[in-house]
């Protein structure tokens, strides 16, 4: 296959031909299944399979959508051949066929699959919880694109610290952040996940402070001085943050909903159009047909926009599920360089429905 050309970038060109990009992807759940398919979207990339490790509804959904699948392992190839489920061989082999992988394996295992890649001479994109201090850079599109450029791994970071980012960054651009305070209502775990509660409780998330939101958002946007507190709401659909930030300039509200407002991959929502809820955001994203109902969109109220004793205030919306997958394609891209940040997040952007800004 030829990959279409993307535009004004420096290519690579392969034997006189645009070479895709190969994609492969370890873990395949919430996050691995939404990074899959958005690669398939991308002109220049070819997804050249996913890890399982066993078979079940999400391997045969795979199977229907011609995702080539690959065991985790020698153990959990057996499982798919007991069940007679084609697969096309073990983490190792899909690694010597690839020139990207993402991560997507379950929190904390970085440590263990990243000396796996690094073997293998595969460049790796990690997810935020994979573990700590594990990559190259850490990632978030907008802010540090050109950060991941020539580097062996990145970490996307968290949900939480995606949305966080994007939203600080850009109010610091237009008039200046000198301390950014946020309090973060978590969902408690994702639609699919029976396993985890709570059902009706408020969990602290640490009870000490500060959550790991504030460190994380640090190692984007260096030096910022940024303070964060979580915890956890009997919800599965989004994370909601009270956003409060010491502002460097005199602003009006008005300054800071146009920069918001011009900004890449955030949205601005009001009350009066019926946006009162993070529930009403699926909703929107449901009836626009969105995959899976995804937003992908860091979700500012503009009406909540405020200046209080020259500090502005803000509810954001982030829906952990999706807000990360515009970012992993974007990691891809950086890490196998040949790219400029716009001309990336264009080409995804555009895949995705997102408008690009
Ligand atoms: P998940 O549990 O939904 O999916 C992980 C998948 O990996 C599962 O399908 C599991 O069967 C499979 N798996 C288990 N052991 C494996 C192994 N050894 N090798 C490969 N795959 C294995 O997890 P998730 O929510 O998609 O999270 C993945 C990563 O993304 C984590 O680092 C998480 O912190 C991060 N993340 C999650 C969210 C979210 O809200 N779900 C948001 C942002 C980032």
């Amino acid at each position: 296959m030829e990959r279409k050309e993307p535009g004004n970038a420096l290519r690579q060109e392969r034997s006189g031909h645009f070479a895709l990009i190969k994609v492969g992807i370890n873990g395949f759940g919430t996050i691995g299944r939404r990074v899959a398919d958005a690669v398939k979207k991308q002109d220049d990339m070819e997804l050249v399979g996913v890890t399982k490790t066993k078979p079940d509804y999400k391997s045969m959904v795979a199977e229907k959508k011609g995702i080539p699948m690959y065991a985790v392992d020698v153990k959990s190839l057996e499982t798919f051949r007991a069940a007679g489920v084609n697969v096309k061989g073990v983490l190792n082999d899909l690694l010597q066929r690839v020139d990207v992988i993402v991560d997507a394996a379950p929190e904390d295992t970085g440590a263990f699959n990243k000396p796996i890649y690094q073997q293998a001479s595969v460049k790796a994109v990690f997810q935020g919880g994979a573990g700590d201090n594990l990559a190259d850079a850490s990632f978030v599109a907008q802010c540090n694109f050109e950060e991941a450029i020539g580097k062996r791994t990145v970490q996307v970071v968290s949900c939480n610290t995606t949305g966080l980012c994007r939203t600080i960054s850009t109010i610091d651009r237009a008039v200046g952040v000198t301390k950014a305070r946020a309090v973060l209502a978590r969902r408690a775990t994702d639609p699919d996940d029976v396993k985890k509660g709570p059902i009706d409780a408020v969990v602290l998330d640490p009870t000490t402070l500060p959550s790991h939101h504030g460190p994380d958002v640090q190692a984007v946007l260096k030096g910022l001085n940024i303070v964060t507190m979580a915890f956890k709401v009997p919800t599965t659909h989004m994370h909601l943050h009270s956003l409060i930030l010491s502002l460097r300039k005199p602003a009006t509200r008005e300054d800071l909903v146009a920069a918001l407002g011009a900004a890449p991959r955030i949205q601005l929502v009001d009350g009066k159009s019926g946006y009162k809820s993070t529930a009403a955001i699926i909703d929107w994203a449901r009836d626009l047909g969105r995959p899976r109902n995804d937003v992908y969109e860091a979700t500012v109220w503009k009406d909540s926009v405020s200046i209080v004793d020259g500090e502005a205030y803000m509810f954001m919306a982030v829906h952990q599920e999706a807000i990360v997958v515009p970012e992993n394609i974007d990691a891809i891209r950086a890490l196998y360089g040949g790219y400029i940040r716009e001309e990336s997040m264009k080409l995804t952007d555009t895949s995705l429905g997102i408008v690009h800004r």
